[in-house]
């Protein structure tokens, strides 16, 4: 199982996989961090597809085609804010993750790679963040055999040793 997971760092929007996540906000219609660098490597068309989906609930996600992007699709999701972790954070970013799962799933798509989601502007801790990302990767790949690849896209090096050893307490 672990063999199918796969954690770099880099840009996502660089990778050649059948789905990325978009940490993206309520509107979908574009944002700052890794949202930006998504809209604009994909090109105005996804703004487009986006606008017509009505927004995506925070712990929901939604699929659109990837247009531009060596990604064949985005499934954009939206995490929660990170507000001290007592309201209800980790559900909604447990809800997140699942829910990209699922997308991918119903649309039969077997290889996705995920940034930090809410890790950025939205403020929530690393770590945690990346403890949630793990076991919910782990619970996919129990549930979704066809599941070839996940791939964890860190940002930056500390990203990328958080992830490193976060792996391996989830997957011992
Ligand atoms: P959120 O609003 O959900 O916190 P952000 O886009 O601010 O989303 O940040 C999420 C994570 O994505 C952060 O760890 C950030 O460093 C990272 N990130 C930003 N740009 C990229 C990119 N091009 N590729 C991969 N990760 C990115």
């Amino acid at each position: 199982m672990k063999d199918k997971i796969r954690i770099i760092q880099g840009d996502i929007t660089k990778l050649e996989v059948d789905a990325i996540v978009n940490a993206a906000n309520n509107s979908l219609l574009g944002g700052g961090g890794v949202d930006g660098a998504i809209h604009r490597a994909a090109g105005p068309k996804l703004v487009a597809e986006c606008a017509t989906l009505g927004g995506c609930r925070t712990g929901d996600a939604k699929v659109t085609k990837g247009y531009n992007l060596p990604a064949r699709h985005v499934i954009h999701t939206v995490g929660p804010v990170w507000h001290g972790g007592g309201k209800g954070e980790p559900e909604l970013l447990h809800s997140a993750y699942r829910r990209c799962f699922e997308v991918a799933h119903g649309n039969g798509l077997k290889s996705i790679a995920f940034p930090a989601i809410s890790a950025g502007v939205y403020g929530y801790p690393m770590k945690e963040a990346c403890r949630i990302a793990m076991e919910e990767a782990k619970a996919a790949l129990g549930k979704f055999l066809e599941l070839e690849e996940i791939v964890f896209v860190c940002f930056s090096g500390t990203a990328l040793k958080i992830y490193q050893e976060t792996f391996s307490e989830i997957f011992a």
